[in-house]
């Protein structure tokens, strides 16, 4: 993590505390705040902020919510909706725990579908919200240049890849929107494996990614 465009942005971690992103983008955040000290410490001090803006509510404003009650941490799970304990837990493997949970085991538990040019993917969950997938990039390939529709969070937990804002390795995060358009291409010597979350269809420049894209669904 050497520059800015590595970080997951201040509003990224603002939502996930505030639950408000939905699941997909949540599953990649937890993710990387797993692999990332920066992260954590920023999401710390966000969840500690919206506590103390909690504290100063009345009580009775929160339904079903006794702040009096609850610890400021619980109440925050509690409106998440998940627990802050899972993503400091180190689990052993290339996935952290949060993507273990989601996955039902590590690497090896994965269930690829090709997409081509030896790619595969594996998709996670979709709703209205987002789609969180696992890509599988060999080394040395590159994807199809493309833009955006919407948001893309690529985090990168195996291998590396490189684009036209320089390359991201394990526990780094890249956040693209309408105004990025690259061509990602995994590093040389180690097949890359990337969670993803996006939020609207990519738009692809070239015919054929075009013409694939439907039967992809990325
Ligand atoms: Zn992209």
């Amino acid at each position: 993590m050497t520059d800015s465009k590595h970080k997951i942005p201040d509003d990224v971690l603002m939502g996930y505390a505030t639950g408000s992103l939905g699941k997909a983008f949540d599953l990649v955040t937890a993710t990387h705040v797993s692999l990332c000290d920066d992260a954590r410490a920023r999401l710390a001090s966000f969840e500690a902020l919206g506590g103390a803006v909690l504290s100063d509510m009345d009580a009775t404003d929160m339904a079903g919510i006794d702040i009096a009650e609850d610890s400021l941490a619980q109440t925050m799970a509690k409106i998440r909706g998940h627990a802050p304990t899972d993503r400091a837990t180190p689990a052993p493997g290339t996935f952290p725990k949060p993507l273990q949970d989601m996955v039902g085991g590590d690497e090896d538990a994965v269930r690829w579908r090709s997409l081509g040019g030896g790619v595969k993917q594996c998709v996670l969950h979709s709703d209205s919200n987002g789609t969180a997938r696992l890509l599988l990039i060999p080394a040395g390939r590159a994807m199809p240049t493309h833009s955006h529709n919407g948001t893309e969070m690529t985090l990168v937990l195996k291998g590396a890849f490189r684009d036209e804002d320089g390359i991201f390795a394990r526990g780094d995060i890249e956040v693209a929107d309408a105004e990025v358009n690259h061509t990602p291409m995994a590093e040389q010597g180690e097949d890359c494996i990337c969670l993803v979350a996006t939020n609207a269809k990519l738009k692809f420049e070239g015919l054929l990614p075009r013409i694939a894209q439907p039967f992809v669904g990325i």
